[in-house]
């Protein structure tokens, strides 16, 4: 079946994180478009739930996404005016590790290159500040007071709220089947209710599901289950209204961070290293772990003075890994009018308005070099030994 009001300007396919921002972006530049999302709106079975996501911009692990994330942060203030609510926090953001660590050092660059403002913090001072801290003096820590979290299911709604505002179209609960170029240029997108919906260019979207459409790519993209926790404590310090702060904490057990307090849930703990890779997203267990449970606990017990800790919730994600853990975002490999992002590795939501915008931009013909460290092909050139 096709059809009838044929030839849309875009065709977003995956309305989660980057697909909503995508989505908006082009509805307000007058285009005529249509967002095809498997699920509903901000739902909890691909890579954007869970309540919160850090939003930094020292960042440890590249100073090229440090132009980007500085965006990010306007683009957040613009969506929050539009929507009328807020969805940035600036709660600040605590980087704990060894001086030398990648970590610490990545932060150090990115701030020292770009004039960002980030504190030096000693284990003592720290302690002193966050009282709930339990931090041993080989270990110093880096606080960038801009930094924060964003509400992530709301962002999400908003952006795909906004979009439909500014005239987008949605369809929600159908599963687009398949795409093609046709000879006349334009893309012919198939879905799981055997529509078949004509586009003059399309934009991939698909979170972890992206390798159901990567495959031609030799782009090896690994899908990893990622389970964050919620624990109630009895420090009042922790709650964000007290002064409580997010965190994230290189350790030789791995790397975790976390939320102040936000509300009666309690403190929500992750492990941002690591995790069970899982073939497909569809394939995902959801019920909790006992080992990563126990790897969050642990971690709390050694690096938080807060007595007893229980568990009051928890919810399971998933991290889509490319080869190098950077983004990857560009044009679909011999189509102009076809652009995708897929590999986020665990970082990507902050930036989610300005890749949306980007990825409209490629399929409108236009360049942005800030991207380029993104682009499919370093991954070609590191091959001979150079790297993003
Ligand atoms: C536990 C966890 C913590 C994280 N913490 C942070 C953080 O603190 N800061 C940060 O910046 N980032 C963080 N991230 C990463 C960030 O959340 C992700 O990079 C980002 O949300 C990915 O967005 P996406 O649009 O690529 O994927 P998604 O939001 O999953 O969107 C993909 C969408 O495509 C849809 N779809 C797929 N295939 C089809 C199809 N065939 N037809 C129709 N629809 C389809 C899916 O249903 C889904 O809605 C975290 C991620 C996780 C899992």
């Amino acid at each position: 079946m096709a059809r009838d009001h044929d030839l849309y300007d875009l065709i977003v396919l995956g309305v989660g994180g980057v697909g909503s921002a995508a989505l908006y972006a082009a509805a307000r530049r007058g285009w005529r478009v249509l967002g095809i999302e498997q699920f509903g709106v901000a739902h909890d079975r691909g890579s954007s739930h869970g309540q919160t996501r850090i939003i930094r911009a020292a960042y440890y692990e590249h100073p090229n996404y440090v132009p980007l994330a500085k965006s990010a942060f306007g683009e957040w203030a613009r969506i929050e005016r539009e929507a009328g609510e807020r969805l940035f926090r600036a709660a600040g953001l605590l980087q704990v590790g060894k001086r030398d660590s990648e970590l610490m050092e990545g932060v150090r660059r990115s701030a020292r290159e770009h004039g960002l403002n980030v504190d030096a913090l000693t284990a003592a001072e720290i302690e002193a500040r966050w009282p709930y801290f339990q931090v041993t003096d080989e270990y110093s820590g880096l606080f960038e007071p801009g930094a924060g979290y964003l509400r992530v299911e709301q962002c999400v709604a908003h952006l795909t709220k906004l979009a439909k505002k500014a005239g987008a179209e949605l369809l929600t609960n159908t599963t687009v089947e398949r795409w093609l170029p046709l000879d006349s240029g334009a893309i012919e997108v198939r879905t799981s209710d055997d529509e078949v919906i004509r586009t003059r260019r399309l934009v991939v979207t698909a979170g972890p599901w992206s390798q159901n459409f990567t495959n031609s790519m030799q782009l090896d993209l690994q899908v990893v289950r990622k389970q964050q926790q919620w624990f109630q404590m009895d420090r009042h310090e922790i709650h964000e209204a007290n002064g409580g702060c997010c965190f994230l904490f290189d350790t030789p057990q791995g790397c975790f961070y976390g939320f102040p307090q936000i509300d009666h849930l309690g403190m929500k703990v992750a492990e941002h290293s690591g995790g069970q890779a899982t073939e497909a997203a569809e394939a995902l267990k959801r019920g909790i772990d006992a080992s990563d449970l126990e790897r969050c606990q642990s971690f709390v017990n050694e690096w938080f003075r807060c007595g007893k800790i229980r568990l009051v919730h928890h919810s399971v994600c998933m991290y889509t890994m490319s080869p190098d853990q950077h983004f990857v975002i560009d044009r679909w490999p011999g189509l102009h009018n076809v652009a995708f992002a897929a590999g986020l590795s665990g970082h990507g939501f902050k930036f989610v308005p300005v890749l949306g915008k980007h990825l409209v931009e490629l399929v409108d013909g236009q360049e942005n070099s800030e991207f380029d460290f993104l682009k499919l092909n370093r991954f070609e050139r590191q091959s001979d030994g150079t790297s993003v």
